[in-house]
């Protein structure tokens, strides 16, 4: 992958490319008031990014845990969902979850507003919300909100309760039950 270039032709990311590579200093916050939340973000961090012996826009990120070090690529826009996708799949079609792929992202990539995408990536995986099972109340109402149109419907509808349980609970004791039984 070509990355040097594809980040030069981003138009945000392309800018900062422009900013690390002529060493200039970063943008005085009131020159930049009209730009975009993602531009900000990234010439405030503008001391923590680097261009590689190749050529490669990368953020230098420390693990606080381990203390390893990471270049990570700083992914343009017309990328980003295709490496969440890929990663949320996994190498050997694992499917993972958010927090093992935002880890394994985080060890090659980052972009603002990268761990919402992460978040983003599960959901819309048609496969995972085929199979995923039944939640009961309590934990479904403490998912986070994701609002905008990227997610679709149908993986909402999924991570609800059946029908019969969402109207009529159970008799036994009023708590929800913990496993719903199959019913294939
Ligand atoms: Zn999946």
């Amino acid at each position: 992958m070509d990355w040097p270039s594809i980040q030069q032709n981003d138009p945000e990311v392309g800018e900062i490319y422009q900013i690390v590579h002529a060493g200039r200093p970063c943008p005085e916050p009131d020159s930049i008031t009209n730009r975009s939340a993602e531009f900000k973000s990234l010439s405030a961090q503008l001391d923590r990014l680097k261009l590689t012996p190749d050529g490669i826009l990368c953020r230098t990120f420390v693990n606080n845990v381990t203390w390893a070090t990471y270049d990570q690529i700083i992914v343009p826009h017309s990328l980003r969902r295709e490496i969440t996708d890929e990663l949320h799949r996994g190498m050997n079609g694992g499917h993972l979850g958010y927090r093992r792929a935002k880890l394994s992202l985080q060890k090659r990539f980052f972009w603002p507003g990268w761990s919402t995408d992460v978040q983003l990536a599960k959901r819309r995986c048609q496969q995972c919300a085929r199979y995923q099972r039944p939640r009961p109340y309590q934990q479904g109402s403490l998912q986070p909100i994701v609002t905008g149109a990227l997610v679709p419907r149908r993986s909402h509808r999924n991570t609800r309760l059946p029908t019969r349980y969402r109207k009529e609970p159970p008799r036994n004791a009023g708590f929800e039950p913990a496993v719903v039984p199959h019913t294939g």
